[in-house]
Order: structure tokens, then sequence, then C-alpha cells
């Protein structure tokens, strides 16, 4: 998806500033849309910069952060397992999410 994106498009801040009321609104209906429909859902923004080199967000599949690397208190990461909410790791707060070991995956694309 991300190639897809023009990156030689700019945007002055001009522009930003006149559009940006309009799309916060846009935002916020549809997370009252997920909230309506209890339907668990996380918006996170970041730069194409940051790819790849720090995020918000962090991924486990063993019980450890595969950002920071410290190990989750198990409560966690059974939490995380469940897919009962997001949570933030303890050492470094990024956003976690639990991914099944790959050798769990059926068929999967990667
Ligand atoms: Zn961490």
């Amino acid at each position: 998806m991300l190639e897809n994106v023009n990156l030689k498009r700019k945007l002055s801040a001009d522009e930003f500033n006149l559009i940006l009321p309009a799309l916060q609104l846009r935002l916020y209906d549809l997370e009252k849309v997920c909230w309506d429909l209890k339907f668990r859902s996380i918006f996170v923004f970041e730069g194409w910069d940051a790819a790849g080199k720090g995020s918000a967000i962090a991924k486990t599949i063993d019980g450890t952060c595969l950002a920071c690397h410290m190990q989750l208190p198990p409560m966690l990461f059974q939490k995380l397992m469940r897919g009962d909410a997001f949570e933030q790791c303890p050492s470094c707060a990024r956003i976690l999410y639990y991914e099944a070991p790959a050798d769990e995956h059926q068929g999967g694309t990667s």
C-alpha cells in the first residue's frame, strides 16, 4: 500500500492549516463509528521517514517487546495474545500488538 503513496506531493503550511480541521472531523467520525460498533481500532500516524527506524508500535510474538527486547510481564502478554486490547510496553511505552509466530500461521502470505 505504501508503495502507492506519491512522495512528491507537498502541502504548504497554509494549505495544511486550511484542510486540517475538516480532516480532524473526518477522523473523529471514523473513530466514532468504530466506537459505536465496538470495533477495536487504533489510529497511528507516522511520517514516511520514520518507517523502519523507530515506531510508535511494536510487535510481540513470544512475550518480548521486539522494539526494546524487554521481557513483558506474563499477564500482559496473555492479554495481548487474547487480543482483548492494545497495551503499552512497560519499558519503552510503544503500543504493543501480538502476532502469532510464523510456524503457527496456516498458509500465510509472508
Ligand atoms: Zn518495549
